[in-house]
């Protein structure tokens, strides 16, 4: 719903504008055009993963007003791939009656504080955490806080980049200085022993109508994710649980499109990690798992289209390809019917970066189960 509630109503062939063009972007953009959509990508490096896969390209950094002014008056309405979109200028777009998503959710979802208060303001389960602001209140907090923990940078951070475990006492002084020479606020975060990581991920209408899809169940590496596999192997009652957090959060902070949740499983309980307000890395499985994938769900939603009722066609692992994995999933490609293989036309290939992903599709959990196993033995 835009700020004046009037919904939002975009049909093929006007144009969605998409800041950011990384693989999500392409997702969507691919999603678009097969809809019948016009593509336009802000994004700062030419012929980047989304453009090579949209109609026209705005090459400018994400934060250039001139340009964002572009984009919102060549589009009808506009979404973005990543959270750290600059708040004036989403508050300008949406003041353009453009941004369904608003303002508020990337305000919300760009900063651990802001994300953790609402939660708490919910009442939901969250790891115990404590917000430090300099090198002594974090050496104070930590008197009392009981280790292993992580302390995290509030903003900035991802795939593990702006934190760091603090495994015994003998990591205090490199928190300090880590919270010292953060620049910004920082979250301690008692280390939750879990059982598994789960994400929910649903699509919510410019109405209210939520689609939720199936709960997949994630393993990182080195604070990257991985793999992710469908279904999570989680009771009934959890999943429940989880998607009933999902609701309550999506509701307090008005979300429209596709949103993320990432929640560690211990024993029968849920606690309640990071969001993102798009896409999520861990629902790209969905694209062949599913009768609709969250990119499509997401332009539904952003356009005013009514809200699909989710399905798993299969079951699904995902693994994705990191830095110069491309060779090895490009040979799965000749013997493997089951892969589903995408690759994000990254011009480089740095050490971690996700250059693409694979995903399984089977009958049954253990032969899509071995399927990924055989992939990440070759
Ligand atoms: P984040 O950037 O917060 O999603 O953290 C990246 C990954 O680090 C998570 O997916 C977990 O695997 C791990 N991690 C982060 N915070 C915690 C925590 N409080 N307890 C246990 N593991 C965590």
């Amino acid at each position: 719903m835009q700020k004046n509630n009037q919904p939002l109503t975009i049909l093929p062939p006007q144009t969605i504008g998409i800041i950011g063009g990384g693989q999500l972007g392409r997702m969507m953009s691919i999603a678009a055009k097969y809809m019948g959509y016009q593509v336009i990508v802000l994004d700062p490096t030419p012929n980047c993963p989304t453009a090579q896969v949209a109609d026209g390209q705005i090459i400018a950094k994400y934060d250039d007003m001139e340009a964002i002014r572009e984009l919102s008056d060549k589009s009808d309405v506009v979404t973005y791939e990543f959270e750290n979109v600059d708040l004036s200028a989403a508050t300008y777009i949406e003041e353009q009656g453009k941004l369904p998503q608003g303002a508020y959710a990337l305000e919300v979802t760009q900063n651990r504080e802001k994300e953790k208060m609402v939660m708490k303001k919910l009442e939901l389960p969250v790891p115990a955490f404590e917000i430090v602001h300099n090198g002594e209140e974090c050496r104070k907090a930590l008197e009392s806080f009981s280790l292993p923990a992580v302390i995290k940078t509030c903003q900035g951070g991802y795939d593990g980049k702006g934190q760091l475990k603090i495994e015994s006492v003998d990591d205090v002084e490199e928190a300090v200085d880590f919270a010292e020479n953060a620049g910004v606020t920082c979250i301690i975060e008692e280390w939750v022993s879990f059982d598994k990581e789960i994400s929910v991920i649903f699509s919510r209408s410019q109405s209210g109508e939520i689609a939720f899809f199936p709960i997949s169940e994630n393993e990182h590496l080195d604070h990257i994710l991985y793999k992710t596999m469908v279904p999570a192997g989680v009771s009934d009652s959890l999943a429940l649980k989880a998607r009933n957090a999902a609701r309550e959060l999506a509701e307090e902070i008005g979300i429209v499109g596709t949103f993320a949740i990432e929640m560690f499983v211990k024993d029968d309980d849920i606690y309640l990690n990071e969001m993102a307000p798009r896409p999520h890395n861990s629902g790209h499985y969905s694209i062949e798992a599913c009768n609709v994938s969250q990119f499509a769900s997401h332009i539904r939603t952003v356009c005013g289209l009514a809200v699909p009722k989710i399905e798993q066609l299969q079951p699904a692992v995902m693994v994705n390809v990191l830095g110069n994995e491309v060779d090895k999933v490009v040979r799965t490609m000749l013997d493997t019917p089951e892969a589903f293989v995408h690759l994000y036309g990254k011009a480089e290939v740095k050490e971690k970066r996700k250059m693409g992903h694979v995903t399984f599709l089977a009958e049954d959990e253990q032969t899509v189960n071995d399927l990924a196993n055989d992939y990440e033995r070759r």
